[in-house]
């Protein structure tokens, strides 16, 4: 039997080697309608004063709120857009829409539901408070005030922000370019049929989805062959093009699994092997100061080893500073085998009942059955040493997600 040159380390050990080697990418400025979903680089100091003037926050009249006046002439109309004529003095009004600045000498706005005009002249139904249904200048934010740190993920009211206070590019960290390779003599892409003895290729599309989902930007290199020298250029060629790269297969102790051994020639392994179930043949390079994931080519193994490490690593280069999916601890709902030896990520449905969090795993386990992850929302993480759990135990649920609900009503 081969045995591997590489030490078996802790899953912790594992993410510490991998954090030490990575940084958040170098900023850059882009055009506010590329921002989305992007993590801000710097402080954004606002320029301007928002709302940029007095307006109202009503439909209804301009007045000064301490005019005595029982009935007031409405001298003009401002609507939103106008900045409108005419200076409120006492004993007179504006007809003024919301948004449109206040005029000169107004002081509030009363709204047409309390205020009743006839033949030119306003009175009012209620007293009338100063400042009331204005929005003063600066109201929202004020010049010099910090508007978002750097670090921020730019969401929709970020950019809406943005965007309100003339912000039409900002210093962000860009969306990481991610190539991926999937190696294996017997893969076809997944368009092809494939021969005798072949499979189709499910790691590309599989990899490619979790990428975009990570918010970074795949670059399939489609399936190449166990051959030492396609595989060299290929691994050259996606480190080349792209921030980060992911190979799939070829890293376990067959014959033809080249990926660990032209790693090491074409760069530096960082580790080779981790106490994990399933993956436990992951690597970690960097090949030209490009990080490279070698993924266990069994499709399960790949996708939870994406979860628990790659996707965390994706974030800290996007310049994200919370990189974890949120833990849980949930209730089993039946007994479950543990492996003695390695960390073990049990593909699982996560539920609530009364209260209490209930996980059932998605049947068997082994690593080539895909199946086990369709539906799963949760990684039960089972720490090695820890024996087999019963029904009723508690154990810690890394939730991959937290589905929408259909409203209860
Ligand atoms: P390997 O890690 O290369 O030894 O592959 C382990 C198992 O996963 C083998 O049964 C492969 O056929 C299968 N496999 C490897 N790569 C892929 C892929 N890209 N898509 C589907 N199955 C794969
Ligand atoms: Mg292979």
């Amino acid at each position: 039997m081969r045995s591997s040159d590489y030490p078996m380390i802790e899953p912790d050990e594992a993410w510490r080697r991998i954090a030490a080697a990575l940084s958040p990418l170098p900023p850059v400025q882009v055009p506010l309608g590329e921002a989305h979903g992007l993590i801000l680089a710097e402080e954004v100091v606002a320029r301007e004063d928002l709302p940029p003037f007095a307006a109202s926050a009503m439909d209804g009249y301009a007045v000064i709120a301490a005019d005595p006046a029982p009935e007031r002439e409405v001298i003009a109309q401002w609507e939103a857009g106008q900045s409108g004529v005419g200076t409120v003095r006492l004993g007179t009004a504006v007809r003024i829409m919301t948004g449109a600045p206040l005029p000169p000498g107004a002081d509030a706005v009363v709204p047409f539901e309390d205020a009743d005009e006839r033949n030119g002249f306003v009175r009012l139904r209620t007293p009338v408070r100063t400042g009331q249904y204005v929005r003063p200048a600066g109201q929202d934010v004020a010049i010099g005030d910090s508007l978002l740190r750097a670090g921020m993920r730019l969401g929709p009211a970020e950019i809406g922000l943005l965007a309100s206070l003339g912000h039409t590019a900002v210093s962000v960290h860009p969306r990481p370019r991610v190539a991926i390779l999937t190696t294996g003599s017997e893969l076809v892409p997944a368009e092809a049929t494939p021969g005798p003895g072949q499979i189709r290729d499910s790691n590309g599309p599989a990899l490619t989805a979790a990428v975009i989902e990570a918010g970074c930007s795949p670059l399939p290199l489609g399936p190449v062959a166990d051959d030492a020298h396609a595989l060299r250029a290929a691994i050259l060629d996606g480190a080349a093009r792209a921030d980060m790269l992911l190979t799939s297969g070829g890293v376990s102790m067959g014959v033809k699994d080249l990926v660990k051994p032209l790693l090491a020639e074409l760069g530096t392994i960082h580790f080779g092997r981790v106490a994990i179930k399933p993956g436990k043949p992951l690597t970690f390079a960097l090949v030209g100061g490009v990080p490279v994931f070698g993924l266990p080519g069994f499709p399960v193994s790949s996708l939870v080893c994406f979860e628990n490490f790659v996707r965390p690593a994706l974030r800290l280069m996007a310049g994200h500073t919370r990189l974890w999916r949120p833990e849980v601890p949930v209730r089993l709902t039946h007994d479950l085998h543990h492996d003695a030896e390695r960390t073990e990520f049990q593909r699982s449905v996560v539920t609530q009942r009364e209260g209490v969090l209930w996980a059932t795993t998605t049947g068997s386990q082994v690593s080539g059955r895909l199946k086990s992850l369709v539906g799963a929302n949760a990684l039960l993480r089972l720490p090695r040493g820890l024996g087999d759990f019963y029904a009723g135990d508690e154990v810690i649920a890394i939730m991959v997600e937290r589905p929408e609900v259909e409203r209860q009503t």
